[in-house]
Parts: structure tokens; sequence; C-alpha cells
């Protein structure tokens, strides 16, 4: 039996976070209806999108060492999670809008894996692997949505939320963010193909 497995979500919750420019009121615990987390989905941090996208990046530079794009696109997300980024306070009221941002992010991250990995042969191995290594510490969002668990381990859920630094008026932010990483992924797997053939 793992132990971290048996400790409450709820604890999360009460983590102290780095918000830069926005002080969360302590709200009200969501009702733990049936003893299930109360922050299901409420969990904010940088686009998945902009991981995809800087994974897929990463692994078109080392698309010969995907175990190295891998462990490259797990160290960007911690780098990219300490930088400023949109997020919403962890409070019962963010859930909703957390929800529908969460959905349309899940849905362009999927398009930019298709967009990316598509036409990536020669190096479609390596840019996986940097995709993955990259979003691999965002599974707790739609494990928790959809399985109501969380398989990350509890100390490293806890780094993951102590190092953000997140406001939610850095929406224009984070699009600009993905723009710039689009274009600099798409002209990386476009050369890297062009290395690889
Ligand atoms: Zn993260």
């Amino acid at each position: 039996m793992n132990h971290f497995q048996s400790t409450p979500n709820d604890m999360l919750v009460t983590l102290h976070r780095r918000y830069d420019s926005y002080t969360p009121t302590e709200g009200p615990e969501r009702p733990a209806a049936n003893g299930k987390s109360s922050q299901r989905g409420a969990n904010a941090s940088m686009l998945v999108t902009n991981h995809v996208l800087a994974g897929a990046a990463i692994g078109a530079v080392l698309h010969r060492r995907p175990a190295f794009a891998f462990a490259a696109g797990v160290a960007s997300h911690l780098a990219m999670d300490c930088l400023p980024h949109w997020g919403l306070p962890r409070v019962p009221e963010s859930h909703d809008r957390f929800l529908e941002v969460a959905k349309r992010d899940g849905l362009a991250g999927l398009a930019g894996i298709a967009l990316l990995t598509g036409p990536a042969a020669g190096i479609r191995s390596g840019v996986l692997a940097g995709i993955a290594g990259a979003t691999l510490l965002d599974v707790d969002k739609p494990a928790r949505h959809f399985l109501d668990r969380n398989p990350v381990p509890a100390p490293i859920q806890e780094f993951h939320e102590r190092i953000q630094r997140e406001a939610p008026h850095r929406m224009r932010h984070e699009m600009l963010i993905a723009a710039g990483l689009l274009a600099l992924s798409g002209f990386l797997v476009a050369r890297g193909r062009r290395i690889a053939v």
C-alpha cells in the first residue's frame, strides 16, 4: 500500500501558493459530498497547450535521444511553471471557469500534438517523447476529473503546486507565448525532419 494515495487531496488546497498580484480569499471548503476530492478540476497551472508546444520543440531538437528529450520535457514543465502565467485561485467559485478553460486547452493541446507529430516523419518518436515529458506533471488534472484519482505522488504534487506563479489576468500573456511556441516548434519540427532524411 502506498501511503501517499491515502492522503486526501483536500489537504493540498491549503498549501501556500505564490500569487504574484492576486491574493485569494479563503473560501469555505467545498462539501466533500462523497469523501472525494473537493478541488477536482480547480487546479490551475500554465496551459497544457504551451507545455505540448515546448515539448515538441525540445523533442525536435533532441530527436535522436528520446529519453533525453523526455527528461528535458519534464524540466521544461517545471521551468515554465516557475514563470508568471495564467491561473485561478483555488476556491470553489473558480471551478466552472477552470473547467471551461481546461476543455478548450485540452482540445488545443491535442490539436497541437496532431499538427506537430503528423508531419514529423523520421523524428516523431523524439517529438512525442518531448511532449510526453512536458505534459507528464499535468496528468493530475484529467485523472482527477475523469477518474477522481490523482496518480501523482503527494510530495511531487506538493512541489508542483508550490512553484506556480499564477494570476488570473494573464490569459493574453499565455496566448502570446502559445503563438511564439507554435512558430518555434513548427520551425524546429520542419528543420529536424529535413536533417533526419
Ligand atoms: Zn504544471
